[in-house]
This record gives structure tokens, sequence and C-alpha cells, in this order.
């Protein structure tokens, strides 16, 4: 069992919007492709670059992400991320997600809310009445939040802010 930093994607590392074809999006600064008769827009926050390839100088680097893996693959090839995110698991490959014995999800997500409840459970981490009263400490070994990114160029808390944290939690489990 390895030890790994989980990045999410939407709104932690890039924020994507998808329009119907028809949509002028023409003169739209950010990159953009075509994925299944929509137009994708897409942008990284302005530290997501800087934030992966420190994490992934001293950790495993994976992505946990509620989009389909190969749409987030095309995403964060359209911004130069790909290589820096190690394995995309989404809902369509999550069942191989890897055992893991130490680890953080970096998410923009509520630590309590159901959608790190369900990134949790494809990591073997299933919330139930017996282990409900161990369930907030597990959240604060496992899960930083941080401020969702909305697009443009105004990152108020960038992504390397969290980096001792990252260090100091990956820290216990060596
Ligand atoms: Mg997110």
């Amino acid at each position: 069992m390895t030890h790994r930093v989980f990045v999410d994607c939407d709104r932690t590392l890039v924020n994507t919007e998808i329009y119907p074809i028809w949509s002028r999006t023409l003169f739209d600064p950010r990159k953009k492709f075509f994925f299944q008769w929509n137009n994708v827009l897409t942008e990284a926050r302005p530290s997501a670059k800087a934030f992966l390839e420190e994490i992934g100088r001293q950790y495993e680097v994976a992505m946990l992400t509620l989009g389909h893996s190969k749409f987030q693959f095309r995403v964060l090839k359209e911004l130069g991320l790909e290589g820096l995110v190690g394995e995309i698991y989404g809902p369509d490959n999550c069942e191989s997600v890897p055992a893991t014995e130490g680890f953080v999800l970096v998410d923009d997500m509520e630590p309590h809310s159901l959608a790190i409840a369900y990134k949790l459970r494809w990591l073997g981490h299933q919330r139930g009445l017996e282990n409900h009263a161990l369930w907030p400490g597990l959240l604060d070994r496992h899960i930083i939040q941080c401020q969702p990114f909305m697009g443009g160029m105004a990152d108020e808390e960038p992504l390397t802010a969290l980096l001792p944290s990252v260090h100091t939690r990956m820290s216990e489990w060596q």
C-alpha cells in the first residue's frame, strides 16, 4: 500500500463550463474543445500547475473526480496538466482506485458533504452507524478543503498555500 495525494478536478484545479454548440463562444479566451455535441470551455486555476509540480516531487498523485475520467483527461490535456495528475478516477472507473494506506484529498467540497462521502467510499471508507463517531476524525486526517475556483485570474487562496497542510498530514503516514 502506498501513500497518495488525491486531488479533485472541478473547482479545485480547473473551472469548466459546457455550452451547446450553437452558443457564441468563438471569442472567449478560455481553452475550448468540442465534446459530445457541446463546446467545452475550461481554464486552470492560476496556482494549479505549481501545486501539482510541488506535490508530485514528493508523493504519488492521483485524481478523484465526479466527472467522467475520460472527459477530465481531455480537460487536463487542453490545459497542459494531464502529465501532473497521475491516474484519473471517476464514477466510470472508481472500482480500480488502488488500496491506499495514507492519503489526503484536496477538494473544494465541504468535508461533511455527500460528494466527499462518495469519494471516500472509493477508497474503502464507508460511512455507517458503526463508525459514525469516528467519521469527523477521519475527515480531519484525510480531507483538505480548498476555496472553490470559479474562473478568472483571481486565486485568493492559492493551492500552494495548502502545501504545509499536505506535508503535515502526509508525514503522519510515513
Ligand atoms: Mg470539485
